[in-house]
């Protein structure tokens, strides 16, 4: 079995994203200024942004220095007690309007998202609804935030609990959903009335900028939302020591991930983390095998694989294992890599080059060990930053893919026996964020989603995300929740009041 005929864009894309931009109606999207306390500003210093599928240049946005943060921290919490008077009915209007407002310019913001990250345009497109919904979402959980009468235990007292708002936010995004990312924390620190201070990825700060320009225009007064470009040491070094900032909420790999938990313990702030993931996808010999491939391919190959909800591990049983790994490379033939504003692409470049080295020291590393590649080699001429799908077959547990996650388009399938075994290996490792089991046994999936040691388990699916889940991680995964009720809960604070001597 061969994959052969995965077809392929060349680099006659060259020019494209500058084109798309260039037709932007939004020119303001493409500005690339800072926006700080109101002001949408220039700096001297530019940074550049880059369309990872060639290489070229494509915008310039200003650099913020440490200073710029100072000046944020300082307006956002001036900004604090006007937002957090606000009755949470008047923030869920500024919300929902902000929700509408990223729906009505959803090409052009995904357009932005395409150019500079990378995912085919329809994937951007989603991305927008989906970013979007947590605003929608948030306006309504902030309505609902209602806190707790406790019955008492002493006499002639009236014992509350009030959820209040932590105080200044910053969040820190990655460029894997340049958008989504934001809006699920900002959406959450504002329905609750805290300000907050973002520091998107430098790889994509325009889909940033240009959601800014939005919720300014949806009526989100001067300082409660801030967005500072610049490099991520540098600007994250002030919030983290600042004891203003209360919240930081995070979304990257695990390693910066505890960098930021240790900086934040001096200033004791609420840290919430949504770190990598290395989910295993666990595929019984019972299954509906067309819709499992389906599965699979979904949770493989959604946003070329830089996704921490990727599976990584694929265990197949060996009932099925080689029926599973010809109708896996069958779909996989089926899929285009090229420029995301190409409109067949369905597999875009790795947003940087260092995730597609990963992926490329990861399969040299397998096929060294006994690993067998069913799919086409790499073909150079994509460019650096393109990964070829790859399907990898008879993957070992001491394999490196086995045990780090990809962060790519590369497959690796394990075969294994029996039901103990399986979850003993899929729970073998230090991240914790999603699973998948495929198995029409009813008793097995209700067993095996109770053992398994992960924060989101999908059951004979691989699309479970939105903005009622809460998404988040076991172990190294992270820290607290994101979306759903619990979402808010990371931007606010607990008061406990006891009303006294009422008996008379
Ligand atoms: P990263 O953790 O280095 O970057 C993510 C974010 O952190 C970016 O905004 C980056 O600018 C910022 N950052 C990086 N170093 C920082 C520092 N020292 N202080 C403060 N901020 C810092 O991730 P990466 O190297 O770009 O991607 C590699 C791996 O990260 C992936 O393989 C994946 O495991 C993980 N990742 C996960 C997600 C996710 O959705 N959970 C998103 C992106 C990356």
């Amino acid at each position: 079995m061969h994959v052969q005929n995965i077809r392929h864009r060349n680099l006659c894309s060259v020019g494209l994203a500058k084109k798309f931009l260039q037709g932007l109606q939004r020119r303001d999207f493409v500005a690339g200024c800072a926006f700080i306390d109101g002001n949408w500003i220039a700096t001297a210093q530019k940074d550049v942004v880059v369309d990872p599928a060639t290489g070229e240049e494509i915008a310039e946005v200003s650099r913020c220095s440490a200073a710029d943060i100072n000046l944020a921290i300082t307006a956002a919490e001036h900004s604090f007690p006007a937002w957090r008077g606000l009755l949470p009915v008047e923030r869920g209007a500024i919300l929902r309007c902000w929700a509408k407002l990223m729906r009505q310019h959803s090409e052009e913001l995904a357009i932005l998202v395409t150019s500079e990250q990378g995912k085919p345009l329809e994937e951007a497109r989603y991305e927008i609804a989906y970013g979007a919904g947590f605003l929608d979402w948030f306006a309504a959980e902030g309505e609902r935030a209602y806190g707790e009468t406790i019955p008492s235990h002493k006499v002639g007292s009236l014992l509350q609990v009030r959820m209040q708002p932590i105080g200044v936010a910053a969040a820190i995004t990655p460029w894997n959903f340049p958008v989504a990312m934001i809006t699920r924390k900002a959406g959450a620190a504002l329905a609750a009335g805290c300000p907050v201070i973002v520091k998107p990825a430098p790889e994509t700060p325009l889909s940033a900028l240009a959601v800014a320009r939005l919720a300014e225009e949806a009526g989100i007064p001067r300082g409660v939302i801030q967005v500072l470009v610049g490099d991520p040491i540098e600007l994250s070094a002030p919030l983290l020591r600042d004891s203003r900032v209360r919240a930081l909420s995070f979304t990257g790999s695990t390693q910066v991930g505890r960098l930021l938990l240790e900086r934040s313990a001096e200033t004791v702030k609420k840290v919430s983390l949504e770190l990598g993931g290395h989910a295993p996808l666990i595929v019984f010999d019972d299954v509906d095998l067309q819709k499992t491939v389906a599965g699979a391919m979904a949770a493989k190959f959604a946003t070329s694989g830089q996704d921490c909800l990727a599976a990584n591990r694929i265990y197949v049983q060996r009932g099925v294992y080689s029926a599973f790994l010809d109708a896996f490379a069958a779909s996989m033939a089926r899929l285009k890599v090229g420029h995301g504003l190409e409109p067949s692409t369905s597999i875009g470049p790795m947003t940087k080059l260092s995730v597609a080295n990963k992926c490329r020291v990861q399969i040299e590393d397998a096929i060294a060990k006994g690993a067998r590649q069913i799919s086409e080699k790499e073909n150079l001429s994509l460019g650096q930053n393109f990964v070829v799908p790859t399907l990898l077959a008879d993957v070992t547990d001491d394999m490196l893919i086995a045990r780090e996650e990809t962060f790519g388009p590369v497959a690796a399938v394990l075969p294994f026996d029996s039901e103990d075994e399986v979850l003993a290996r899929a729970n073998a490792s230090e991240m914790g964020l999603a699973a998948y089991i495929y198995t029409e046994n009813l008793r097995r999936a209700i067993r095996l989603s109770e053992r398994i040691e992960y924060g989101m388990v999908g059951i004979n699916t691989a699309s479970f995300t939105g903005p009622p889940i809460p998404f988040g991680g076991w172990k190294q995964s992270g820290l607290g929740r994101e979306g759903s009720r619990h979402g808010i809960q990371e931007y606010m604070e607990l008061k406990y009041v006891c009303f006294g001597d009422l008996a008379t």
